[in-house]
């Protein structure tokens, strides 16, 4: 059965996808592993995305509105 996320989607914009130095920071600074740099492209590891801690160390890390944790329980995004 596939992963189904009941607090925290995250999704990253397709400027950013192949970008391996990027890909390369997002998997060092998310706590939880929802980055993964798969030979250079950001994946994101669906599994993982309810363990969100609301850290905004991948936003920090990203150019600005490129990167989206949506909270999934009030419709709202972290910026
Ligand atoms: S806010 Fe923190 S825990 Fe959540 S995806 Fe970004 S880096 Fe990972």
């Amino acid at each position: 059965m596939a992963a189904k996320n009941l607090f925290i989607d995250v999704e990253v914009d397709d400027s950013i996808r192949s970008d391996a130095a990027l890909a390369a920071k997002l998997e060092e600074v998310c706590p939880v592993d929802i980055y993964k740099d798969a030979g250079g492209t950001v994946e994101i590891v669906a599994e993982n995305c309810d363990e969100c801690v609301l850290c905004k160390l991948c936003i920090e890390a990203s150019p600005p509105g490129t990167v989206h944790v949506k909270k999934l329980y009030d419709g709202t995004e972290l910026s």
